[in-house]
């Protein structure tokens, strides 16, 4: 049975699926990260190389390893020896066929909030690989675009950081976002995605659930 929450997430997703294809995204809806998934590996085309910025609703719905599994052609920064290597397949996954990412958040008329501290998951986003493959539960989508930067800078950023316990943040000490400009602050680029150009370059998987950060 669907919790309240899937239930109003159903009644919401043609309103948000509307407004990211008047943008250019391409834009999908799945009630299960099942038929997500499946939606997700249909969109790849076998002979492609693909990567992935760091997501825990892609990580959770298992793609990447589903994707190695299938024999798909992958650059995996977490398999680098070095971090020479990790740097020299970050700089490669921005020329790679498709990408994949999460989002920080999503407004109601179809516009993407993503902050970043290295930069290598929205330059990506913004150019580079010939696809971009976005999968968000519709937890991510907040009221307005105002409220879509909320959510990324007080949730998803202080979220993230508890991923990477080593960093000294403000927020892994209290688990509130003090704007800090600390050296390892993990909020270095705040990029909206407001229009997808060429459209449909970035594809939008919305999922009826709670996931991710
Ligand atoms: S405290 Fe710093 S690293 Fe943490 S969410 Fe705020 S700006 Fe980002």
């Amino acid at each position: 049975m669907k919790t309240l929450a899937e239930m109003r997430y159903s009644k919401l997703a043609p309103k948000v699926v509307k407004a990211l294809e008047t943008r250019g995204f391409e834009a999908h809806y799945f009630e299960s990260e099942a038929e997500a998934a499946e939606k997700i590996i249909s969109l790849i085309p076998k002979a492609h190389t693909v990567s992935w910025g760091g997501s825990k609703t892609l990580t959770d719905m298992g793609i990447q390893e589903r994707l190695a599994k299938e024999g798909y052609n992958l650059l995996d920064r977490d398999k680098a020896a070095t971090p020479e290597e990790r740097q020299d397949i970050m700089r490669r996954s921005l020329l790679c066929d498709t990408f994949l990412s999460g989002t920080n958040a999503i407004s109601e008329d179809g516009q993407l909030v993503n902050i970043d501290g290295n930069g290598n998951r929205v330059a990506a986003m913004i150019y580079g690989p010939k696809q971009v493959i976005v999968a968000a539960g519709m937890n991510k989508v907040a009221k307005t675009y105002e409220d879509a930067v909320v959510r990324a800078r007080t949730i998803a950023a202080p979220l993230n950081a508890q991923r990477f316990p080593s960093l000294k943040t403000p927020c892994n000490e209290n688990g509130t976002c003090s704007n800090c400009v600390s050296p390892d602050t993990i909020c270095s680029f705040f990029v909206t995605t407001r229009f997808c150009k060429p459209a449909g370059r970035i594809k939008i998987i919305l999922i009826g659930k709670d996931l991710g950060l």
